[in-house]
């Protein structure tokens, strides 16, 4: 297929794109680069624009042919959100809005997007299934959640077709430790665990230990990045017009704050400085996926399924890469 990736040298993004292009699918990422990172992908297949240059956008999908889009192009902090509902809004909704509508208008019939467990807000059940109601406790858990809806309306409209991917915690890294996660600033567990253990940032601060969990530290459903991206190949390839899907993509564990931490330090060897602190906002205590669905439907399965697996992949990239891509 001929393929654009909107947000295709970002984290997840990137290992998606290296999928596809094994698969033999015709890639086009389209992505600013001011969160992706131009080594991540192959430059033959990257061309540096923004999505509110809407008509660049138009182009590609015109002169390329594109049959499908995989959006993951959004900001995903979740604090941020809550401080800067405006960006969220225009980057996360409107820009999601417009490329949608000219895929309509330019012919594109299939779309995989980048939902997020974050649209279940604080869950009644946990694991969490697709059927779980959807009330997002902060504004980027409301602009994925709006976008879901658009697709919906589309699909049901135009000859049009859509997979939302409800990602849990994306971690780890490729195998061959080429390319991994980076983002600036980091916020994520993971790497803030890893740099603390290098000696980067002097402690990682947990944030909440008086959770309503089994050691009072929040727990999260830790995904190898790599099983995510599959679940994107999968759906693109049971898309058609009309399809209304949408997966949960987790491994079905849970671990908490803590168990990361131990983890890390039985991955690396090292210690790991650790401060206790405050809850952070807007998180709710226990995210973990119930994959039921995408197993049956899709065929999808975790290869990477316990954390330690995930952790080592991880720890292969930052250490090998320090500086990240270095940029
Ligand atoms: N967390 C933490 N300290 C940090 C960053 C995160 O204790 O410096 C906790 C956070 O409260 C959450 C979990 O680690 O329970 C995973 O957070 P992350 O930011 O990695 O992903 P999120 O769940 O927000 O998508």
């Amino acid at each position: 297929m001929r393929i654009l990736v909107t947000g295709g040298a970002g984290y997840i993004g990137s290992h998606t794109v290296r999928q596809l292009l094994t698969g033999g699918h015709e890639v086009t990422v389209y992505d600013s680069l001011e969160h992706g990172h131009r080594q991540a992908v192959p430059a033959a297949n990257l061309v540096v624009g923004d999505l509110r240059d809407i008509d660049h956008v138009d182009n590609l999908l015109v002169v390329n042919r594109i049959e499908a889009v995989v959006h993951f192009a959004a900001l995903a902090y979740v604090g941020e959100s809550v401080t800067s509902p405006a960006k969220y809004y225009t980057n996360n909704l409107l820009y999601s809005l417009q490329l949608l509508d000219r895929c309509r208008r330019n012919g594109v019939q299939k779309f995989v997007f980048s939902s997020t467990c974050a649209t279940y807000g604080v869950p009644d059940t946990v694991p969490i299934t697709e059927d779980e109601k959807q009330l997002p406790v902060n504004p980027y858990g409301n602009t994925k959640l709006a976008f879901e809806r658009a697709l919906a309306d589309y699909a049901g409209a135009y000859p049009f077709g859509f997979c939302a991917l409800r990602y849990f915690n994306a971690a780890g890294a490729a195998e061959d430790g080429t390319i991994g996660e980076d983002h600036t600033p980091e916020t994520h567990l993971i790497p803030l665990v890893f740099q603390a253990a290098m000696g980067k940032i002097p402690h990682v601060a947990v944030f909440g230990t008086d959770y309503p969990t089994p050691d009072g530290t929040c727990v999260r459903d830790y995904v190898h990045v790599d099983d995510l991206a599959r679940a994107h190949i999968l759906a693109l390839g049971k898309l058609a017009p009309g399809s209304k899907l949408a997966y949960n993509v987790g491994i079905g564990r849970g671990y908490s704050v803590r168990e990361v931490i131990a983890t890390a330090e039985e991955v690396t060897g090292r210690k790991v400085p650790v401060k206790f602190g405050p809850r952070r906002a807007g998180d709710p205590p226990a995210l973990v996926a119930n994959a039921d669905k995408i197993r049956r439907e899709l065929g999808w399965s975790a290869k990477y399924n316990d954390l330690k697996a995930i952790l080592e992949t991880a720890w292969r990239w930052h250490k090998s890469h320090p500086n990240g891509f270095g940029e």
